[in-house]
C-alpha cells in the first residue's frame, strides 16, 4: 500500500514535469518547461499538505488523495479509531472499578502528596461523616483530628493499622490503614470494626468472669486437699491426693494466668506509664525464682537451677513495673522449666546489652532447645510444642502470650532464637525513648 502511494506520487510528478517539458519544447525552452513543471507539482503537494494540516486541526474535511497524503490520512483515521476503542474500553473498566469502590462497605479515600483528599467513596461519608460537596480537597487531618491518627498519618511507616472512634459517630470504631501508591499519593482504607470489637470485649469479659468465679471453689478444694495431705491415709489414697493437689495447682496457675492476660488485654492496660529502676526489678525477679524448683506431674522436683543476672544499676525504664516483672518472671520460669537437659540443673542467664535502637534484655538457657517450626507460634495462647513434654512440668500455656502482651505495652517485641540440643534465647529491645539514666532528668 505504502509502495503504491509512493509510485502514484512519483508518477504524478513525472507526468506534470513531462507535460511541462513537452510544452517548453514547443517554445524551444525544455529546461524552463521542466522547472515550471517541478514548481507546479510542489505547489499541488503544498496544497494537499495544507489540507492535511487543517484536517488534523479539526478544520475542514480530510484531503481526498491517492498519494502519500491520502495514505497518511488513512493510517491516521485507522489509528484514531483503534485509540478511541481502547479509550472507550479503559473508560468502561475505570467506571466499573469506580462503581466497585463505590459499592464497598469499607471507606476508600485517596489523598495527594499534600495530604488533601482527591476522591472518596460513599462508605467514607457514612463512616467518617465526609461530605462530597464541601470536604473534597480538604486536608485529611482537618477531618480526622484524633492525635493518634495525625501522628500515624505523618509517619512514613504504615505497616500497622490503627483503631479509633469515628469522628462522625462515637458508637462506631473504625480501623484505618494507609498505603502509599504511585510516587506521591496515598490510599486510606477505613473499616468498621465495631462488631468485632464488641465480640472481642465479650470474650474478654467472659474469660475474666469465669476465671474469677473459679478462684473461690479452687481455693476451697485446695484447703481440703492440704488438710487431707497431712492426714494419715493409706498410700494409694495419699498418692491420689498428691496428684489431685498437683492438678489443682495447675488449675490455679491457669486461672491466674487467664486473669492476668485479660487484665493486660483490657482497655485500661497500657495507661499510666511510670519510670522504674531496671536493676532492682531484675534482682527481685531473679531472687524470687532462685528457690523455684519445678515439680513434674509425678511429684519429683527438678534439680535447682543456676541463675545469673548482669544488670548494671542506674538504668530506668518508662513502663509498667508489674507487667515488666511478669515478663521477666515468665521468661526465667520457662528457662528453668525447659532449660535443663537430662536431669541436669538448668543454667539461666539474664543479660542486658545496649544496642543502637535501645536496651536489649535476654534470657538464655542451655536446654533442649525448640525446633524452628514452632518458634513463630510459641506466643499463641495454649500453644504447646509437645504435650508429653509439657505434662511433666505442668505449665498453663499462657506464659508467652502474657509476655507478648506486656511487651506490646512497652513498644517491644519478643524475639525467640533456639538451636535444638543447645538451648534457647528469648530477648526483646526496649526502645531508647523509654530509657534514661537515673538522675538524668
Ligand atoms: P507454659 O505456661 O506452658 O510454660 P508458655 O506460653 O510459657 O507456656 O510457653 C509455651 C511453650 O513454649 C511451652 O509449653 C514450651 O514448650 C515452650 N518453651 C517456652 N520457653 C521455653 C524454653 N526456654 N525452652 C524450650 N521451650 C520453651
Amino acid at each position: 500500500m505504502q509502495q503504491i502511494a509512493w509510485q502514484r506520487e512519483l508518477l504524478r510528478i513525472v507526468i506534470i514535469v513531462a507535460l511541462a517539458t513537452a510544452t517548453g519544447m514547443s517554445f524551444e525552452q525544455p529546461f524552463w518547461g521542466a522547472f515550471l513543471g517541478l514548481i507546479v507539482s510542489q505547489v499541488l503537494m503544498l496544497k494537499r499538505l495544507n489540507e492535511l494540516y487543517r484536517w488534523s486541526n479539526n478544520q475542514g474535511s480530510a484531503p481526498q488523495d491517492g498519494g502519500l497524503v491520502g495514505y497518511s490520512v488513512d493510517i491516521l483515521v485507522r489509528r484514531e479509531r483503534s485509540l478511541n476503542k481502547k479509550i472507550d474500553k479503559q473508560g468502561k473498566q475505570l467506571k466499573r472499578i469506580a462503581e466497585g469502590i463505590e459499592s464497598l462497605k469499607d471507606g476508600v479515600l485517596i489523598v495527594n502528596q499534600a495530604g488533601c483528599m482527591t476522591s472518596f467513596n460513599r462508605a467514607s461519608c457514612h463512616l467518617l461523616g465526609l461530605r462530597a460537596d464541601t470536604d473534597m480537597g480538604q486536608h485529611i487531618t482537618n477531618l480526622i483530628r484524633a492525635p493518634r491518627f495525625v501522628s500515624y498519618f505523618k509517619q512514613a511507616d504504615y505497616s500497622d493499622v490503627i483503631e479509633l472512634e469515628s469522628p462522625h459517630r462515637s458508637n462506631i470504631t473504625v480501623q484505618i490503614q494507609v498505603a502509599q501508591f504511585g510516587i506521591d499519593q496515598k490510599v486510606i482504607v477505613v473499616r468498621d470494626v465495631t462488631e468485632r470489637q464488641r465480640v472481642e470485649k465479650m470474650r474478654q469479659t467472659f474469660i475474666a468472669d469465669v476465671s474469677h468465679e473459679l478462684r473461690t471453689p479452687l481455693t476451697v478444694i485446695n484447703g481440703y486437699l492440704e488438710m487431707l495431705e497431712d492426714a494419715d491415709l493409706n498410700p494409694g489414697i495419699s498418692r491420689a491426693i498428691k496428684q489431685m493437689s498437683t492438678q489443682n495447682e495447675r488449675m490455679k496457675s491457669l486461672v491466674n494466668d487467664l486473669l492476668h492476660l485479660s487484665k493486660l488485654e483490657s482497655d485500661n492496660a497500657g495507661i499510666g506509664n511510670d519510670w522504674f529502676e531496671l536493676q532492682s526489678l531484675c534482682a527481685i525477679s531473679v531472687d524470687q525464682l532462685r528457690a523455684y524448683r519445678p515439680t513434674s506431674l509425678t511429684g519429683e522436683k527438678f534439680p535447682e537451677a543456676t541463675l545469673s543476672c548482669d544488670c548494671v544499676s542506674g538504668i530506668e525504664i518508662l513502663g509498667f513495673s508489674e507487667e515488666f516483672s511478669s515478663v521477666l518472671i515468665n521468661l526465667i520460669t520457662n528457662a528453668i522449666k525447659y532449660g535443663h537437659k537430662e536431669g541436669l540443673a538448668a543454667e539461666v542467664k539474664v543479660t542486658i546489652d545496649t544496642l543502637d535502637e535501645g536496651l536489649e534484655i535476654a534470657v538464655t538457657d542451655q536446654g533442649e532447645g525448640i525446633a524452628s517450626n514452632h518458634l513463630s507460634r510459641l506466643t499463641e495462647r495454649f500453644y504447646r510444642i509437645d504435650e508429653s513434654r509439657e505434662s511433666t512440668v505442668g505449665g498453663s500455656g499462657l506464659g508467652l502470650a502474657i509476655v507478648r502482651h506486656a511487651l506490646d505495652h512497652h513498644d517491644a517485641q519478643l524475639k525467640i532464637e533456639s538451636v535444638l540440643g543447645e538451648g534457647s534465647r528469648f530477648s526483646f529491645v526496649i526502645p531508647n525513648e523509654r530509657i534514661r539514666m537515673k538522675g538524668s532528668v
